[in-house]
């Protein structure tokens, strides 16, 4: 694996892979690398010829009352793990390279999608990761690039950016990948104590109720979201922040929830917050 840390080498190396007709998928990340990240190496090793993962914890998407500061840092670690699993091109640009002038003027706006849910609780936070996913698709140039589920919204708005503003990348979605108890893997969940950890289990075990219900029949959003928010509400500790059934490409809310729908939900947990989702 070659490791590049300026946006001037980077143009250079897929320069030299593009000379060679190669085609290149990209895995963009702020590191502290879990399993859930690798598997979207997986599955970039399967669609191209090159992989290219970043590592970059973007300061525009993280409001000034935010983990920016203490978000994990492993750098070292991840560069093992990201070896291993075969990444080809590692790129570890710094703050100064990617925002010479912070913050940008011009940012990329989410619209409607970017509203609701995250983009309520985390006013700009699409600026940011839009901005910042423009600006590397510009210096990676991939053919294709793979985000996981996990984030359903951040994706949406991904795929919505693309097609609006015309980017010639493909974007492929990935599965969540959990702990074998249910919770979603996060760079986050290092932050939680043994007690929060057990805590935060409710928000998985939640969306999979709502997803039962759905399955032995249940269509009303109303009733699906009142089955988890009870939940949720029932163990003290952690603070609900939203639990929806939504249109997975627009990200309203639906009132009669169909197959391919997503529920979306959200806790806080001491000072952490967490995301997950299901499809129906
Ligand atoms: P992050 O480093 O948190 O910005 O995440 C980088 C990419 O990894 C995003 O596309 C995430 O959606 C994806 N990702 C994070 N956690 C998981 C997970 N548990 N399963 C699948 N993909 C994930």
């Amino acid at each position: 694996m070659k490791s590049v840390g300026t946006i001037d080498e980077m143009r250079h190396v897929i320069a030299s892979a593009r000379a060679k007709d190669q085609s290149i998928a990209f895995v963009p990340t702020m590191g502290a690398l879990h399993e859930g990240h690798l598997t979207l190496v997986d599955e970039a090793k399967r669609v191209a010829d090159k992989v290219v993962m970043s590592i970059f914890v973007n300061p525009l998407q993280f409001s000034p009352s935010e983990d920016f500061a203490r978000y994990p840092r492993t750098l070292e670690e991840d560069a093992a793990l990201a070896a291993k699993r075969g990444v080809d091109l590692l790129f570890t640009p710094t703050k100064e390279d990617i925002y010479p002038e912070y913050a940008p003027v011009v940012m990329v706006h989410p619209g409607s999608i970017g509203k609701e849910w995250e983009g309520a609780v985390r006013p700009h936070h699409f600026e940011g990761v839009l901005t910042v996913v423009a600006k590397l698709f510009h210096i990676v140039t991939p053919d294709v690039a793979v985000f996981g589920q996990k984030d359903l919204q951040q994706a949406a708005a991904i795929k919505a950016m693309v097609r609006d503003l015309n980017f010639p990348v493909g974007i492929l979605v990935a599965p969540t990948v959990r702990e074998p108890d249910g919770l979603a893997m996060s760079s986050r969940n290092r932050y939680l104590s043994p007690k929060e950890r057990q805590l935060a289990l409710i928000l998985s075990k939640a969306l999979f109720a709502m997803h039962d219900a759905f399955v032995k029949g249940e269509r009303r959003a109303s009733a699906l979201e009142a089955i988890g928010w009870r939940m949720l509400e029932r163990v003290g500790g952690l603070t609900p922040l939203y639990l929806a059934a939504v249109n997975p490409d627009t990200f309203t809310r639906v009132n009669t929830v169909r197959h391919g729908d997503a529920a979306v939900g959200a806790i806080r947990v001491g000072e952490t917050k967490l995301i997950d989702n299901i499809i129906f």
